[in-house]
């Protein structure tokens, strides 16, 4: 039976996919099982931001893989520490909690919020999240999701849940209280479109957010290690977060997840009130190890910037020869979109 076959009778259909099975990935490039060659510009779903099978990065799977793959966080893991450490050092962060997925970062995040609210006064639990965000497919990320589609059918979701305008400061100071626990919010937000935070919207976020003592979370799942140009997307804006969620790119595509906290935020999650089996274990901490290093790096940060702007360029040059198809180019770095006039697919 073909991989095509094989899959539709054996694998659950929560995918529309294209009729391409990819067998290697080089760089840039990917090879499909008939030997044809396809420029990704994908990469997953902005994971494999160094490209496919990165010699840095396979060699150091590979070593660890021998040497020790799991063990439980009942024990000291170096390199979960290792990595903690280049994450804190390079950015705002304190502390982090590892697990395996943007989704179960966004999770903990909210746990952490709501539980911070819980310190100061048991009303203080609600949630402001954005039109247009996207978080996650669990119940309580589909829940914060401003999307409709995503949580339709699934109900009731998570309660306490307020959902404003992105870049509409008043749409928050009309939802913000007392209760409010928690703002979780993309600096860029993806799936909803490729749509960039004014800088006096996030300035004003953060000021209402300490203002009603609610801890400002940043989603960076999609636009952290490096995708915008910068480490951090927040690192454009200025604007600190409390909280920030990290997975996709962190590992080059091992599964993994984050959550960067910093000061009193750093300490609210105690033994017993948030775990993961398989978070922050040695092989996947390896690859982050590794991906750190690289992504760290001030020139290779620049050269994202200078190729961000080249290929934004282009496609402006493809945008007037084509504005029957292309209606607007938007983005930070390499994380850029086009706005087609038409719909391309329907996955
Ligand atoms: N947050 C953002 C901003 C995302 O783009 C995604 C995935 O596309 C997620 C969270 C969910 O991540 P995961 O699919 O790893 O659960």
């Amino acid at each position: 039976m073909n991989t095509f076959d094989k899959t539709e009778k054996f694998v659950m259909k929560t995918y529309n996919r294209f009729p391409i099975a990819f067998t290697e990935g080089r760089g840039c490039w990917l090879y499909d099982d008939k030997g044809n060659r396809y420029l990704d510009m994908l990469a997953g779903i902005a994971v494999c931001n160094l490209g496919h099978c990165h010699p840095a990065i396979s060699n150091a799977i590979c070593e660890q893989s021998k040497k020790l793959i799991h063990i439980s966080n009942y024990f000291y893991i170096e390199n979960q520490a290792e990595l903690a450490r280049l994450i804190c050092e390079n950015s705002f962060g304190d502390k982090v909690f590892f697990c395996n997925s943007g989704a179960e970062a966004n999770e903990g995040a909210i746990k952490l919020a709501r539980r911070y609210g819980l310190q100061k006064n048991p009303e203080k639990y609600e949630i402001i999240a954005f039109k247009g965000s996207f978080h996650g497919r669990t119940m309580a990320t589909i829940s914060i999701t401003g999307q409709g589609k995503y949580s339709e059918g699934f109900g009731p979701t998570l309660e306490g849940v307020k959902f404003a305008e992105f870049n509409n400061i008043k749409s928050v100071e009309r939802t913000i209280s007392e209760k409010t626990a928690g703002i979780i919010i993309e600096p860029v937000q993806g799936e909803g479109g490729i749509k960039p935070a004014d800088q006096r919207f996030l300035e004003s976020l953060r000021e209402l957010a300490n203002e009603f003592d609610a801890v400002l979370i940043f989603d960076e799942v999609q636009t952290g290690i490096g995708r915008t140009g910068k480490l951090f997307a927040y690192q454009h804006f200025n604007v600190e977060p409390d909280v920030m969620t990290l997975a996709k790119a962190l590992a080059n595509g091992v599964p993994i997840g984050a959550i960067v906290s910093k000061g009193e935020f750093a300490t609210v999650l105690k033994p017993g009130l948030h775990a993961s089996t398989f978070g922050g274990n040695p092989l996947s901490t390896k690859a982050g190890i590794e991906v750190m290093k690289i992504v760290s790096d001030k020139i290779f940060l620049e050269e994202v910037f200078d190729k961000g702007n080249y290929l934004k360029a282009k496609l402006e040059e493809l945008k007037l020869n084509f504005p029957e198809k292309i209606k607007e180019i938007r983005g930070k770095g390499l994380m850029i979109g086009a706005v087609c006039k038409q719909p391309c697919s329907n996955i």
